[in-house]
């Protein structure tokens, strides 16, 4: 995995001034050490300002400390529904307590949305046989959208504001706009990899391409793309997990995750503005005002006016721009966008009125970053 130093580096040359990462602490592990931790190591190394989810690995017994990191500045928590074997999922008696207090607090829970004991199933059955081409089988979308409404319904119960990370398909859409119809408060998000990469890609880059959710069908694409632009899917962000494997890597063992972070605003320029699938005020939105406004960090980040952070990115929609592993500050040894063409990039980044990218080099310096409480 890339450091919070390296990161912002890579979110920098990517056009993105403000992070939020994810924080884990491991069964047994106390998550308000881990973020204390994360602060000062972001404080003394990170580029671009930032700010931090904690992630409820063990949420029956971290659930306790949603209070102390609440007085930390973390606001969100992740819980998943997922990783039953792995034993990082949540059951839905501790899904309810743990929305209870968050709602006590005045948070927002983050939900991986996928029904972790069917897919377990799955897993089993399809074992023996269980390779890159029926990989998407394992973990269906319908799985998803049980797992999306089992979760809202948990939350509307509980009075817990409620954000989906990485929506995948059409399925989840449709339940997500039911619930924002009704006027709910729930969020949800997509990324880069559900709005531009297909199925078809898990054949080729094999176990590079073993995300989760998996990527889906051409027609789960054009869905996101619609519901960003009906406003249903609210933002995009990256979930970059540039985790260490090889394309041969048995698909069974290889770990979870892409890296996505710096090639996230030219992807979706692409595929969403320059090929019509939405404007470009409903992209900019997506990935800077609407998660700021969620996130608390609105009207410091997310808007350009008097009085705000001066983060700005100049974006050249003229430049042409082919994705290459060998070009990207990830440490990742790959991208699932080898040879993706793009037009637009951008070529100017600054953070507080200081330019920290130009020209695609870094000019800035590590210490400068803020740590951006989001329970303001
Ligand atoms: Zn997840």
């Amino acid at each position: 995995l890339d450091t919070i130093e390296e990161c912002s580096i890579v979110g920098a040359f990517g056009g993105f001034t403000t992070i939020i990462h994810y924080v884990y602490a491991k069964p047994g592990q106390k998550l308000a050490d881990s973020i204390k931790k994360a602060i000062y190591e972001g404080k003394a190394t990170s580029h671009t300002d930032f700010s931090i989810h904690g992630t409820l690995f063990d949420a029956k017994n971290q659930m306790k400390e949603i209070a102390s990191c609440f007085e930390m500045g973390v606001k969100s928590f992740k819980m998943f529904m997922a990783y039953g074997r792995r034993g990082l999922m949540t059951d839905d008696y501790y899904l309810a307590k743990t929305m209870d207090a968050i709602a006590h607090v005045g948070g927002l829970v983050l939900i991986h949305a996928e029904n972790g004991l069917a897919i377990d199933y799955l897993e089993d059955k399809y074992r023996g046989s269980y390779k890159k081409a029926i990989y998407s089988k394992t973990r269906p979308a319908l799985l998803e959208a049980d797992a999306v409404f089992r979760a809202i319904s948990i939350a509307e119960v509980m009075g817990c504001p409620i954000y989906i990370v990485h929506v995948s398909c059409k399925d989840s859409v449709d339940i997500v706009r039911r619930a924002k119809e009704r006027g709910q408060s729930v969020y949800a998000e997509t990324c880069p990899q559900y709005l531009c990469l297909t199925e078809r890609e898990v054949p080729k880059k094999g176990s590079l391409a073993k995300i989760a959710p998996p990527l889906r069908k051409r027609e789960d694409c054009e869905a996101l793309w619609e519901g960003l632009s009906l406003g249903i899917i609210d933002v995009i962000a990256s979930d970059h997990a540039p985790v260490s494997k090889g394309a041969d890597d048995d698909f069974f063992e290889a770990p979870f995750g892409s890296p996505s972070l710096e090639t996230m605003l030219t992807v979706t320029y692409q595929r969403g503005v320059n090929e019509g699938r939405v404007n470009i005020h409903t992209l900019v939105k997506a990935m800077s005002e609407t998660p700021a406004k969620i996130f608390g960090l609105f009207p410091q980040k997310g808007i350009l006016q008097e009085g705000s952070d001066a983060d700005l990115v100049v974006f050249d929609p003229l430049q042409r721009n082919t994705i290459a592993t060998s070009s990207q500050h990830s440490n990742a040894p790959y991208t699932l966008y080898e040879g993706f063409k793009c037009l637009g990039r951008a070529i100017l980044v600054m953070q507080r009125g200081e330019t920290i990218v130009k020209n695609a080099e870094l000019m800035s310096t590590t210490g400068r970053a803020c740590f951006l409480p989001t329970t303001n």
